[in-house]
């Protein structure tokens, strides 16, 4: 490991921003001014999200590498400006180091970073680099591009609208406490044994957790199709807390349908494995980072043949709630039981 006071703040930022390439027309100047200038087309708006990562409150290192890591927050953000119905195109990458960190993990990271702004065709256009007392820190700003005919906020949600879902949901939940299981049992070993976590036949759930994807594929496609989406959030927190927003902000109720939501094979065995109910899973696990959206009923036969869209439900007037609809026709009220970062006493 190579102590970062070998190379001082500035040469760990030149090693990090070295041969960065921009590739969008909209970044005029990227890292290694005071600040960075961007340019969208007349008439497009401008979207701006931020996410702040802390280790030991929303990753673990022990089993997530940091290659992973930087990718992952960078796509967190790049799905939180799709779920705008925009395109994400710069983002801005903040970091608290500790003396834990050397040189090569730091570039590990921003290896995650700029593999996932290849992938997505992001720029990377400016940062800040500081030391820290204990742990890491990230921090990424995304700007992105939206036409503003095409905004789908969270309050657009009309009673008779549909409500759809892409992919399939808990895999990301089940990755994790796949996870969490292996850790506790490395941690249980003699230093001398040979650690192999059981990870056979159930990579989809680890990649699930450790490399999700923004479903930039799913609004190209409602933008093809010409489907407006009435109101969007991506499912970072579980389906029913991001369902009870959509809810609250368009003052309506809605009615899911337990047979409807989209559930992996991977996930429903490993729910089985782990006695732990499927549904709940994907009610409320989160980290799936899918698409949630309502579109209006006319649109139904159109969106029944989307590839990886989930017609899950429907809107209803707001005095109606937010229930779950069960196999024998029972209903259950959804509650938010998404991650708190502040529990209540
Ligand atoms: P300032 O003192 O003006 O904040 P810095 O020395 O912090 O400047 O940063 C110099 C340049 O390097 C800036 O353009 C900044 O955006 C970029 N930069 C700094 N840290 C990072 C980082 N971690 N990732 C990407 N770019 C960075
Ligand atoms: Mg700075």
């Amino acid at each position: 490991m190579t102590d970062i006071a070998t190379l001082g703040e500035f040469g760990l930022i030149d090693r990090l921003i070295q041969d960065i390439e921009l590739m969008q027309p909209s970044s005029i100047l990227g890292c290694g001014d005071d600040a960075a200038v961007v340019s969208y087309p007349q008439g497009m708006q401008t979207v701006v999200t931020t996410d702040l990562l802390l280790e030991g409150v929303h990753f673990d290192l022990t089993y997530t590498p940091l290659k992973h890591l930087g990718y992952k927050a960078a796509v967190v953000n790049f799905s939180d400006v799709v779920a705008m119905n925009a395109k994400p195109r710069q983002i801005i990458v903040a970091i608290g180091l500790s003396s834990r960190f050397g040189v090569e993990q730091v570039e590990e990271l921003y290896s995650g970073i700029r593999t996932a702004c290849a992938a997505y065709g992001v720029d990377l256009v400016g940062g800040d680099t500081t030391a820290s007392l204990n742990g890491l820190t990230i921090s990424i700003t995304c700007i992105g591009e939206l036409e503003p005919d095409r905004i789908s906020k969270r309050s657009g949600a009309k009673p008779t609208d549909l409500i759809c879902v892409s992919g399939n949901l808990g895999a990301a939940y089940m990755g994790l406490q796949l996870l969490e299981r292996e850790k506790t049992v490395f941690e249980g070993m003699e230093r001398s044994e040979d650690f192999q976590p059981a990870f056979e036949g159930k990579e989809y759930l680890i990649e699930r957790q450790l490399k999700p994807e923004a479903r930039i594929d799913i609004i190209e496609m409602l933008r093809r199709e010409q489907i407006l989406p009435t109101s969007m959030i991506d499912i970072s927190d579980g389906l029913s807390s991001e369902l009870l927003h959509i809810a609250h902000s368009s003052q309506v109720g809605v009615r899911i349908y337990e047979d409807r939501i989209p559930i992996d094979y991977q996930t429903a065995l490993m729910a089985e494995e782990f006695n732990l109910n499927v549904v709940t899973a994907a009610l409320n696990g989160g980290e799936d980072y899918e698409l949630l959206f309502t579109a209006p009923l006319a649109l139904a036969d159109k969106l029944q043949n989307l590839q990886d869209i989930h017609l899950i439900g429907h809107v209803t007037e707001a005095s109606l709630g937010c229930a779950l609809v069960t196999r024998d026709q029972k209903e259950i009220t959804l509650q938010a039981q998404g991650w708190q970062a502040y529990p209540q006493r």
